[in-house]
């Protein structure tokens, strides 16, 4: 038998089996079972009140400094053993308040945690700053990812700066200009794969086993590490006073599962002492998890996806066996709402000045439909989390405020005029 004093700081566990893995181990899942993988950490020797110092002292570092970033801020959580680290930095996003959004969905002190502030506008920096960090721990060769579009553009980003050759794989004509625009920029080799994201998916795990690349997608437990933070993060912007609710867009269910994790991890070594409930909210085109959870988890559900969020159009979701014990131990629910609802939250988000992407919008429609049905009660303190930038789908915006048939009643739709200064005054005239 081992003490836990024997171990070192972190190590590898499948979620399945039980099996562990040294934490430099490269495969992408469990060797013995096929199961997904769990970095696991010993508990830090150390007082709360000495941890949470520590958080506090690394935030007002000089960005530069890696304890700047958001993510290894709280490196204990995360990989203590990383000494140099691959950051921009990342994280430090802001957490919102808008009155107008408490109107719409119902409640009373709405925040909104805004990981479009991330440097390439999505949360995945979050992970992707610790999965590249070990990519080059490991001495990988080159990194790979399938993507519907924000993790190709962070793993870009992200081995640009540690100088690996970066490949991504991402649905051919159903990827965002924004986010394709940025794996370019980047420099990934890019493949358009003809076929959705599931495809793209099974395609980069054969690919990285067969060509000794190391995979970076969400099934990658050392992202799963960084994505905890931006549950941290809102933490410690509460003064580690949890609130209610965290509801969350969920696609391939790696954040569902992030979120559970930091949660669970957070209480065992004594930061809180309550646990938010998660909501998980899907597309009601993309709702093979949401569809477990009304049959009690008792088997699960693999969908022909389409909904207008592409970042949640995801009919096979990677890590649901994580996520399912995310919504167990936070007493969570999942839901879906409909294209509809999306995009209603989506302009309303918009219109109030601070825009995200349509996925991100799915957290602010379930909200809403939450508090509609009765489960979030309306004095209930809720942080929705935006999990990407409104530049990142210029096409969907565009076609609502302009192409769209009938044009919604939001839409703000482009007049074009002469350069004549009495046309201008004709169009102020009709307004
Ligand atoms: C990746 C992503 C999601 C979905 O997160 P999962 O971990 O796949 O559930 C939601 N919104 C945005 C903007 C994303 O990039
Ligand atoms: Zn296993």
């Amino acid at each position: 038998m081992t003490f836990e004093t024997d171990r070192p700081p972190s190590w590898q566990v499948c979620v399945t089996c039980g099996n562990e893995l040294t934490e430099s181990d490269s495969h992408a899942r469990c060797p013995t079972c096929g199961g997904l993988l769990e970095i696991a950490h010993r508990p830090p020797d150390m007082t709360r009140a000495e941890l949470l110092l520590r958080f506090t002292e690394r935030r007002g570092r000089p960005p530069g400094a890696a304890a700047a970033s958001g993510v290894w801020r709280f490196r204990e959580f995360v990989l203590p053993s990383a000494e140099e680290v691959v950051s921009y930095p990342e994280g430090n996003t802001p957490l919102l308040h808008r009155e107008v959004l408490d109107r719409w969905t119902g409640l009373v002190g709405l925040l909104l945690k805004h990981e479009g502030h991330n440097p390439t506008g999505s949360f995945k920096d979050r992970g992707m700053t610790v999965g590249v960090t070990q990519a080059r721990r490991i001495g990988a060769r080159a990194v790979a990812c399938a993507s519907t579009g924000n993790t190709s553009a962070s793993l870009a980003a992200y081995a640009a700066q540690a100088g690996i050759p970066a490949l991504v794989l991402v649905p051919s004509g159903n990827v965002a200009s924004g986010k394709l625009a940025q794996s370019l920029a980047y420099g990934a080799r890019t493949l358009l794969v003809r076929g959705g994201f599931d495809d793209c998916l099974r395609l980069v795990q054969e690919a990285s086993e067969r060509l000794g690349v190391y995979l970076l997608n969400s099934i990658n437990p050392f992202r799963i590490e960084g994505q905890k933070t931006i549950v941290l993060e809102l933490l410690q912007q509460l003064t580690w006073d949890p609130p209610d609710w965290i509801v969350l867009p969920a696609g391939n269910l790696g954040n569902t599962a992030a979120f559970g994790k930091a949660l669970r991890e957070a209480h065992a070594w004594g930061l809180i002492t309550r646990l938010p409930r998660l909501a998980a909210v899907q597309a009601a085109g993309a709702a093979p998890f949401a569809r477990s959870f009304e049959e009690g988890f008792k088997r699960r559900h693999r969908v022909t996806p389409d909904t207008v969020a592409s970042a949640i159009r995801i009919g096979d979701p990677a890590s649901h066996d994580r996520a399912v014990r995310a919504i167990r131990e936070t007493d969570g629910v999942v839901l879906a709402v409909t294209d509809a609802q999306i995009l209603e939250a989506k302009a309303a988000v918009d219109a109030c000045g601070v825009g995200c992407e349509p996925a991100s919008a799915a957290s602010i429609a379930g909200a809403r439909e939450l508090v509609r049905r009765g489960t979030i009660a309306g004095g209930a303190r809720v942080v929705a989390v935006l999990t990407g930038h409104l530049l990142k789908d210029p096409e969907t915006l565009l076609q609502y405020h302009g192409q769209a048939d009938p044009l919604p009643p939001g839409a703000n739709r482009p007049v074009e005029i002469e350069a004549d200064l009495r046309e201008v005054e004709r169009f102020l005239g009709k307004e």
